[in-house]
C-alpha cells in the first residue's frame, strides 16, 4: 500500500519545538484522543486536488481545525486516511512536529490491531 497522504502544515510557527525528552512523543491513539480531537475538528469529504508526487488522499488545516478527506478513494483507504490525519492533529496538539514517518508508522500500527486480524490454523 503505497500512497501519499499529505497534512498541510499551517501556522507552523505557532508550534513548539520539540524538545529530547519529548522524543518520541507521539503515542497510539486512544479513544479520548478521537473524541477530542473530533470534538475540536471538522472533518470533510470532498475532492482534492492532485499533488507533483500523486494523489492527496487527506490533509489538515489546523487555523481552521479541518480534517479534510478526499472523496476519490474506497472505504478502506478513507478510514486509514483519516486514522492517518488524526494522528497528525494529535501530533501537533502534543508539540510533537510533524514526523511523517512517526504518523506513518502508528496509523499502519493501529490499523493492524484494528482491522486486520491473525488468521486461525
Ligand atoms: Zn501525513
Amino acid at each position: 500500500m503505497k500512497k501519499l497522504m499529505a497534512a498541510l502544515v499551517l501556522g507552523a510557527s505557532l508550534m513548539a519545538k520539540p524538545t529530547a525528552s519529548q522524543v518520541p512523543c507521539l503515542t497510539p491513539l486512544t479513544l479520548d484522543d478521537v473524541v477530542e480531537i473530533l470534538g475540536e475538528y471538522s472533518v470533510l469529504h470532498q475532492e482534492l486536488p492532485n499533488v507533483a508526487s500523486g494523489i492527496l488522499y487527506g490533509m489538515v488545516n489546523y487555523n481552521t481545525k479541518k480534517i479534510y478527506l478526499n472523496t476519490d478513494q474506497d472505504r478502506t483507504e478513507m478510514r486509514d486516511t483519516l486514522l492517518h490525519e488524526l494522528y497528525h492533529v494529535k501530533a501537533r496538539k502534543n508539540y510533537c512536529g510533524n514526523s511523517e514517518d512517526e504518523v506513518d508508522l502508528l496509523t499502519k500500527k493501529t490499523i493492524g490491531e484494528l482491522y486486520i486480524k491473525p488468521q486461525v490454523p
